[in-house]
C-alpha cells in the first residue's frame, strides 16, 4: 500500500464513495471543457464555440458534486470515477449509480460526509441526489470503473403505427440475444465492431393518452439500449422494432438499476463510516 494512502497528508488525495442519482436530462456526469479552446482561461475568451464560457454545459453529476466537497474539503481539484455513464439525457434513478470522487490535496480531512451529503442534496434538490457518502480507498476506484453491470430500464417507445397488445406481451419473460453493430452516435469513440448482448423484456405498459408504450427492460452491460429499441436502420437485430412489427423509437430513457453482471441485485456495501477506520 502507498504510504500516502496510509497516513493521508495535506499532499495527498482522499477517495469517497457514494451513489448519485440524476433526475434531469440535461447533466453529463463528468465536466467537459470545450474542444476547441479546452476551457484555458486566455484563448476561451474569444472562442466563438462556447462563447468564452469554456465548457459546452452548464454544469455535471461531477461539477454540482466536486463544487461543494471542494468548499468543505478546500480544493478545487478532482477526479469523477463513475461505475460506467448513462447519457446526458438518460436519468439515473432506482439506488442511483455507484461512484467514487477522488480529491487533491485536500486542505481539510475531517469532513462530516453526512453533511456533506445533506448539503449536495439541499443544493441541487430536483436535479441530483447523493446517497450513501463513505470513505473509500484508492483500489476501488479500479474496481468501479472495470466491473461489468447489467441495468435495468424504462423507456418511452414511440410506436409509428398500430401495434398489436398481444405480440408485445408475448416478448415478456426470457433471455435474448441480440447483436449490435457499434452506433452511429458512438462510432467517434468506440471500435466499430458487431456485439452480442442479452436483453430481457420485463414489461409494456401503454401511456395513457398517448399511443407510447413504456417499456422496463434489463439488458446486458455495453448494450446500446436506444438502438435495441429502434434497431438503427438493421444495424441491432433483432431490435424491439423488428419484435414488435412496427418502427420503434425510444423518446425517454430512465436507468432503474445497476444490477450485477448476472442480472441480480448488487449486495449492499458495508463500509466504514469514518475516515481511517478502513486504514489498518
Ligand atoms: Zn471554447
Amino acid at each position: 500500500m502507498n504510504p500516502a494512502d496510509k497516513n493521508p497528508l495535506p499532499q495527498s488525495k482522499v477517495f469517497v464513495e457514494g451513489r448519485y442519482r440524476k433526475l434531469c436530462r440535461d447533466l453529463p456526469q463528468t465536466l467537459f471543457f470545450c474542444p476547441e479552446c479546452k476551457g484555458h482561461p486566455r484563448r476561451r475568451k474569444g472562442c466563438a464555440r462556447c462563447e468564452g464560457f469554456g465548457k459546452l454545459t452548464r454544469d455535471s453529476v461531477q461539477e454540482l458534486i466536486g463544487w461543494v466537497a471542494g468548499a468543505v474539503f478546500k480544493t478545487r481539484k478532482n477526479k469523477f470515477h463513475g461505475a460506467g455513464r448513462e447519457d446526458v439525457d438518460v436519468r439515473m434513478l432506482g439506488s442511483g449509480r455507484p461512484f467514487v470522487l477522488e480529491l487533491l490535496n485536500p486542505k481539510v480531512l475531517d469532513v462530516d460526509l453526512a453533511a456533506l451529503e445533506a448539503e449536495i442534496n439541499r443544493r441541487n434538490a430536483g436535479r441530483l441526489e447523493v446517497q450513501g457518502l463513505h470513505w473509500t480507498e484508492k483500489n476501488r476506484v479500479r474496481v468501479i470503473k472495470e466491473t461489468p453491470h447489467a441495468k435495468e430500464y424504462e423507456a418511452r417507445v414511440q410506436v409509428e403505427g398500430p401495434v398489436d397488445p398481444a405480440r408485445l406481451a408475448a416478448l415478456v419473460g426470457g433471455r435474448r440475444t441480440i447483436v449490435q453493430q457499434t452506433p452511429e452516435r458512438v462510432a467517434h469513440r468506440r471500435a466499430d465492431k458487431e456485439r452480442e448482448r442479452w436483453i430481457e423484456f420485463l414489461a409494456f405498459t401503454p401511456v395513457e393518452g398517448s399511443t407510447d408504450w413504456l417499456v422496463r427492460m434489463r439488458t446486458e452491460h455495453g448494450t446500446y439500449v436506444k438502438e435495441a429499441v429502434n434497431g438503427e436502420g438493421g444495424s441491432t437485430r433483432p431490435s424491439l422494432a423488428e419484435l414488435a412489427g412496427v418502427p420503434c423509437r425510444c423518446v425517454e430513457l430512465d436507468v432503474l438499476a445497476i444490477l450485477d453482471d448476472e442480472g441480480a441485485p448488487e449486495p449492499e456495501r458495508k463500509s466504514p463510516l469514518v475516515f481511517g477506520a478502513n486504514l489498518d
